[in-house]
């Protein structure tokens, strides 16, 4: 089932997720609901606050170019409850977009390298090292469930340049 997506400007966007309290039956749906919103969207990652639920889950699938040069999304990774053991000193600066935020882009700098543990849909407990987009898609992720977007992350004149798009942004999506 495809989810509503919440929108810059909602305030759940700016909300501490909670912890997830047992990894139930409705998770695992909401998890599936969460992969599918995410590609039906064109996303590689989708955090539980994005779909209007304040719960710390998110979920990421990065698409793999093939030989035939099209692109097919990787195996869905569920992070439940993640926490974030150790970054990388050295840093990466990418352009980031965010479904939330449609068609705002910016670079954000961020560690290249982070280890991740979570509960995954079963309950078990799994530790990632993740690394470049994977690495800057969970971490991007993981802010949400702390109520925080990309666009914090910028600085300048670049994030400033934003306001004027934000503010459309919020009128055409959140408000409607
Ligand atoms: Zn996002």
């Amino acid at each position: 089932m495809l989810l509503k997506l919440a929108y810059y400007g909602d305030p759940i966007l700016r909300k501490k997720a909670e912890p997830v309290k047992e990894i139930s039956e409705t998770i695992r749906t909401l998890a599936q609901d969460m992969v599918d919103t995410m590609i039906a969207h064109n996303g590689i990652g989708l955090a539980g606050p994005q779909v209007h639920q304040s719960l710390r889950i998110f979920v990421m699938s990065i698409p793999i170019q093939q030989p035939d040069e099209s692109w097919k999304h990787n195996d869905p990774l569920v992070f439940i409850n993640p926490e974030i053991l150790s970054f990388s000193e050295d840093l990466c600066v990418h352009s980031e977009g965010c479904l939330s935020i449609p068609k705002i882009y910016g670079d954000v700098l961020r560690p290249c390298r982070i280890t991740i543990r979570c509960l995954n849909v079963d309950g078990e407990m799994v530790t990632r090292d993740l690394s470049e987009l994977q690495a800057r898609c969970a971490l991007h992720e993981n802010d949400h469930l702390n109520g925080v977007l990309f666009i914090d992350r910028m600085r300048g004149k670049e994030r400033k340049d934003l306001d004027p798009l934000l503010k459309n942004v919020k009128n055409k999506f959140y408000k409607n």
